[in-house]
Order: structure tokens, then sequence, then C-alpha cells
């Protein structure tokens, strides 16, 4: 046996000796040269099949194609399709589950990148509402091609709707609802960079989803301040993050909490020691003031309290709730919430070269997504009809809200015949997302349950 200790027994010390310790070393830097060589073929090919190979397409040639299919599509009209698609018929306002699509306008940085916009929208309700997505396609014998794939939602907002647009088509006529009691859950699902945060909080510019709300809560408790004699109920707001299994305050300096089950029907799921500040409802601008500095501290917590601050909230779902509470006992009576999810894209395992974190975050993700997908299906499936299943509602149907942290939070949401839910799928135009634009869409088709896709051609 060659001795190799005092001299070099580092990787790259050449003994003959396949026995000797030497040669397990040997042995053991061939195995790590040739994983590494593995793992580069690995992460040329996922690059390949990831991205569209826009080096090989003509852009004038594309963009001339995707004008003339839009030119097309203006002028036709799209017929009433004779099917009869549950939930989707009768008022709006009283759709159990509304599925909305919402494309963000094309960005300096794509445009001078030539990452052109695949996205051709028809805005309206349903059916006309719906939205085509050119896929560049290199054909098998290598000629190129575009397919386009058509899909039909409650709503398509195109880049020229603003948050305000989308506010008064989607849950304005809610907002009334949880001052019966009801509650309403609205999520914001897509790839990082496709606008969900936009579309909740909005920007410096441009008030969010969340601001509206509040608004017409506020207002309406004005309102019942005149009209009634009795007690007003008190909103509450609440911020808090989930990342994984844990649930983080954001009102809180990102403590830790706990979920935890009660034996008391009414109130069967909570999160302990939730922070729940009360707002002022009675004058406007100084209750709306306080929302926004609550909702600035939690987002500098959500990225204070994390190692990498950039990419954190890509990865972790955040939940914005308003209650309406009882003023003497405190107990909910309705409520409103509202969810950035997780980056969808995340979902998606990204190769060998992933990191172990990155691998837990991404099953965790994957998880909620999907089990949150299968909760709103499970929902619209077994709608209550008549007296038996009104009967049955809330208890009767089985949904499957434990399967991930989110639902089993949001499960007195899912929960009961009043409660609404709408999902806002965020879509990024440019043709680069192409993929993850394709997964949203058939994400979001599914989460109705009739598929969403109209058809598909080349
Ligand atoms: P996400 O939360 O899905 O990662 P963001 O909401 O942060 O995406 O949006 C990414 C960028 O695009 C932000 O700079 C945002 O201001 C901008 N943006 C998104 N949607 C819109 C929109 N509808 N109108 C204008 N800008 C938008
Ligand atoms: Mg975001």
């Amino acid at each position: 046996i060659t001795k190799t200790s005092g001299v070099n027994s580092g990787f790259g010390v050449l003994i003959s000796s396949a026995e000797s310790p030497g040669g397990t070393v040997l042995q053991i830097a061939q195995l790590k040269e040739r994983r590494e060589k593995r793992r580069k073929q690995q992460e040329e090919l996922r690059k390949a099949k990831e991205g569209v190979d826009d080096s090989q397409w003509d852009i004038m040639q594309l963009t001339d194609r995707i004008e003339a299919f839009r030119k097309d599509c203006r002028q036709q009209v799209v017929e009433t399709p004779d099917i009869s698609i549950e939930g989707l018929e009768g008022n709006n306002d009283n759709m159990r589950i509304r599925v909305c699509v919402r494309k963000r306008p094309i960005n300096e940085t794509e445009i001078a990148n030539n990452n052109i916009d695949i996205l051709t929208t028809r805005t309206a309700t349903y059916p006309n509402a719906q939205i085509h997505i050119h896929e560049p396609k290199t054909r098998l014998d290598l000629s190129r091609d575009i397919e386009t794939h058509s899909f039909g939602f409650d709503n398509v907002f195109d880049e020229k709707a603003s948050n305000k647009d989308l506010y008064a088509s989607t849950v304005a006529g809610l907002v009334e609802g949880i001052f019966q009691g009801g509650k309403v859950t609205l999520f914001a699902y897509g790839q990082t960079g496709s606008g969900k945060t936009h579309t909740i909080f909005g920007s410096p510019t441009e008030p969010g989803l969340f601001h509206h709300i509040a608004k017409d809560i506020m207002l309406l408790c004005a309102q019942s301040l005149s009209d009634t004699t009795g007690p007003l109920p008190t909103l509450h707001l609440s911020f808090f993050e989930l990342y994984g299994p844990q649930i983080y305050d954001l009102l809180n300096s990102r403590t830790r909490l706990t979920l935890l089950e009660s034996p008391n029907p009414k109130d069967p799921i909570y999160i302990q020691n939730l922070t729940s500040v009360p707002i002022p409802t009675v004058n406007l601008a100084e209750g709306l003031e306080k929302l926004l500095a609550l909702i600035a501290e939690g987002f500098k917590s959500r990225s204070t309290g994390s190692t990498q601050a950039n990419s954190h909230s890509s990865r972790s779902h955040a939940v914005l709730q308003l209650t309406l509470k009882n003023p003497t006992t405190l107990r909910p009576l309705g409520k409103f919430s509202l969810i950035d999810l997780a980056g969808s894209e995340r979902a998606t395992d990204r190769g060998p070269t992933t990191s172990l974190t990155t691998k837990w975050e991404s099953s965790e993700i994957n998880k909620s997504l999907l089990s949150l997908k299968e909760c709103i299906r499970a929902l619209h499936q077994h709608k209550p009809t008549g007296v038996t299943a009104r009967r049955k509602s809330g208890t009767g149907k089985h949904i499957p809200f434990r399967g991930s942290k989110l639902t089993h939070v949001l499960r007195d949401s899912f929960m009961g015949r009043g409660n609404r839910t709408v999902m806002i799928a965020c879509v990024a135009p440019g043709m680069r997302s192409c993929e993850c634009t394709l997964n949203t869409l058939r994400y979001a088709g599914r989460v109705k349950g009739y598929g969403g896709m109209v058809n598909s051609k080349g």
C-alpha cells in the first residue's frame, strides 16, 4: 500500500494502485469530473428546452404574423359556444368562483431585447373573453412556425386595464357581502414579474386592489353608521407570510406563528397570536393612511427578515386580510383575503444544479399551488344546489384543504355558502415567458374545471 500521508493526499495526486487510498482519491476526482460534465450537458439541454431559440427567428416575420392574427381577431365575432358551463351562467356577482387573466404591459427591457409580445387578448366577459398565445415552434424538419393556443375565461384584462378597472369587474360587487358574514378570497397567480404584487398592492403611481376594497368597506361602514342605530362592525387588518409550512406575522417583526384547530365549529381554525390591527373607518383619509403605513411596515419586515431579500417575495405567499368584527365580542363576521402567491415558475424543478434549499422551496410551492387548485376545483364541482345540499353546505363536502398550509390556513374562506373565490392569473407578454405563460393559462383553466382551452391551431 502506497503511503500518501505526509506527501499530498489531496485531489490530483496520481497513484497507480486502485486499491490504495490515493486510488480512491483519484476515482473520486474522476467521478466528480464526470458529474460536473453531466450537469453541464443537462443544464445546456434545459436551457435549450426552456427558452425559445429566438436567434433563429426573423423577429419582423414573427411580428407580422401575430399582427395579421390580431387584425383577423378584431374582425371576428365570437359565437357563444353551444355548451353550458356551470358557474359561468347567470349574474356575475353570483359566481362562486371567478377566474380571470391579466396581461401586463410590455416593458422597456423586453422591447430592447426583441422579447416580443406574443399575447392577443379579447377583453369582455365569457365566452368573448379570450386570450391567444402565439408560441414560436421549430418543427421536426427544422422549419419554423407559430402555434396559437386560445383560452377562454370569465374575464380577460389587457395591458390597458388599470387596477381600478379590475376592481370594478371582479370584486367590487362582492364587498357588500362581507357585511352579511361572507368571505371573499382573491388570489394573484403567475410567474415572478407577471404583475401579481402590482395587482394586489399597487405601485407608487397606482393603488392596488386592496386600496379599492378597503375604501369601499369604509364607505359602507360610514353609510351604515347613518342608516342604523346598532353598533358598527369594526375593521381589522392582518398581514402574514407563508413560507413552506411556516407562518410569519408581517405586522409583528416577522414573528413565527402557529396554526391551531379549535373544537368550536364556528371558528375551527385560527392562527394563534396573529396581529390584528383596528383600522379607523369613520374618517376615510385617516383609515387609508393607517392601512398604507401598516402594509409598508409589513413589506419592510418581509424583506429584512430573510437572508436573500430580493427574491424572497417570489418564494413565499403573502396574505392580507381585512376582517369585519363584532365590536363587543370581537368575533370575526365577514372577511376579505388577498393572496399574493409565490412565483409559479418555482413550482417546476430547475434541474440538477438546484440547491437543496431551492429544491425544498420548489416542492413546497408546487404542493401548495396544486392543493390550491384542487380545493377550488372541489368547491366548484360540489356547488350546492337544493335543500339537501344547502343543509350539507359547509360540512358535508370534502374539500382537501389539508393538502398544504396555504389551503389549511384559508379553510374557513373555502367553506360556507356565502363565500366567493376570485383568481387573477397574471401573465407577462414576452416571447421568452411563453412556457411559463402557457403553464399559467392551463393552471387557471383547470381551476375552473373546464380546461380553459378553446382551441389550439398552427
Ligand atoms: P410579480 O409580483 O408577479 O413578481 P410585479 O407586480 O412586481 O410582479 O410586476 C413586475 C413589474 O412590472 C413591476 O415593475 C410592476 O410595476 C410592473 N407591472 C406589472 N403589472 C403592471 C401593469 N398592469 N401596469 C404597469 N406596470 C406593471
Ligand atoms: Mg411580487
